[in-house]
């Protein structure tokens, strides 16, 4: 059976035993259990990243330099990034504007929603996920130790050195540079290896990974913020059904379906993880192997992504806000919705690829437009479901650039026959 048959009746499986199993509480054996096999295989999936990423970038960027456009490569990869987030986000706005969630029957939602949450809870949660300002993510590009960026999960300042590595090694003499192209390269062999083997349990993780979401938040949470959540759900899929397709048939000449077909794995890792960083194995695979795009552009395009390029969480961030605004009654005039645009599409790009790392930036967009940081407890009850679904968003639209990317480079093989 094929991986993604096998994944998806993982998921189907892992709801029934997570409605069974409901446990709010988070104690019972059957949570335990899931919350192993989840962990296992995150961990797992974490361990490949490094080496994955450093081996990748530097083989691939060492192939550009002796091949020359490694600027032009730039240039399209952060165009295209740029253009997703923005439209992405100009959707929630349009979706947020017109169905406003925060404000059910004509009265601010924030009394019937009441706060989920304490501000301790909110304080941990956006704690440590790193801070969106520009200053803040030029710094982490160069980061003091490159052992304790490795060691703190920093992608930023690993692809800015591998980048270096990788382009300068093509610069050194003959034997020496023989030797290291030969080692990076057999590193990578090796890694794509070790990923396709961790692919093998992708369907037991998931379902791991997924019983534990449904048993600890059950279906409760959803009735007080289903406005909120079909908003968020309906822009997602607007732009992962219209806009990313669009772009692919229109930018690339390429048929969505069959890119959706071989991008399902990923997909699904992608929903059960909510981490676009710990799925990028998974999106590396897919991409290079399956859509037949070049190391060279799938190691420059895809990590960079992983790390940047994040539409639905650009979106989610732009939305919550604007909701949170809406629930407590307060009117955001043309002025501060573009400090939401502006704001979310920065803090997007600074965000990390980890589980609810949007809180943090959701945080960053509320001071800047002057509301109150409590707001995020009236997300907090659906955000892990709704974090399931933007990092579904995140990796697809960056997949989509590296096939776009690969078909205006001239490559022939991608998503061919
Ligand atoms: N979980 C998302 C990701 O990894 C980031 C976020 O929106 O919280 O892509």
């Amino acid at each position: 059976m094929k991986l993604h048959w096998q994944i998806l009746i993982a998921l189907l499986l892992a709801i029934v035993a997570g409605v069974l199993a409901f446990d709010p509480s988070k104690t019972s054996l059957a949570y335990r259990i899931f919350d192993f096999i989840g962990l296992a295989f995150l961990n797992a999936l974490k361990m490949l990243i490094v080496p994955l990423i450093m081996s990748s970038i530097i083989c691939g960027i060492a192939n550009i330099g002796e091949q020359g456009g490694v600027g032009r490569l730039g240039v399209k990869t952060v165009g295209y990034y740029m253009t997703t987030s923005l439209l992405s986000i100009l959707i929630g706005l349009l979706f947020v504007n017109i169905l406003s969630p925060g404000i059910i029957d004509g009265e601010p939602a924030r009394e019937r929603i009441g706060l989920s949450a304490e501000t301790d809870e909110i304080t941990e949660k956006i704690g440590g996920r790193g801070a969106g300002d520009i200053a803040g993510i030029f710094l982490r590009m160069l980061p003091p130790n490159i052992v304790m960026a490795a060691a703190e999960g920093q992608m930023l300042g690993l692809i800015f050195f591998g980048l270096l590595f990788g382009f300068l090694m093509t610069r050194i003499e003959g034997s020496k540079r023989e030797v290291l192209t030969l080692f990076w390269n057999g590193v990578l062999d090796v890694m794509m290896a070790m990923t396709n083997l961790i692919m093998k349990f992708a369907p037991i993780g998931v379902f791991g990974l997924v019983a534990k979401v449904v048993s600890s938040t059950g279906i409760g949470v959803f009735v007080p913020l289903a406005y909120f959540f079909f908003t968020v759900l309906g822009a997602l899929a607007a732009h992962f059904f219209i806009v990313l397709p669009g772009l692919l048939w229109f930018m690339g000449g390429i048929s969505p379906v069959r890119h959706y077909r071989i991008m399902l794995p990923a997909i699904l890792t992608a929903f059960s993880t909510s981490s676009s960083a710990a799925t990028l194995p998974i999106t590396m695979d897919c991409v290079e192997h399956q859509a037949g795009v070049s190391n060279r552009t799938t190691s420059f395009v895809l990590p960079l992504g992983a790390t940047v390029n994040m539409d639905g969480t650009a979106l989610y961030e732009c939305i919550a806000a604007m909701f949170i605004a809406q629930a407590y009654g307060l009117n955001l005039g043309l002025v501060e919705q573009f400090t939401v645009v502006l704001t979310a599409l920065l803090t997007s790009i600074g965000v990390a690829g980890i589980p609810a790392a949007s809180l943090v930036a959701i945080s960053i967009i509320l001071s800047a437009v002057g509301l109150p940081l409590e707001g995020i407890g009236l997300i907090l009850a659906v955000d892990r479901v709704l974090d399931m679904c933007r990092t579904v968003v995140n990796v697809f639209s960056d997949s989509c650039g590296a096939v776009i990317i690969a078909r205006s480079e001239g490559e022939k093989g991608v998503l061919a026959g």
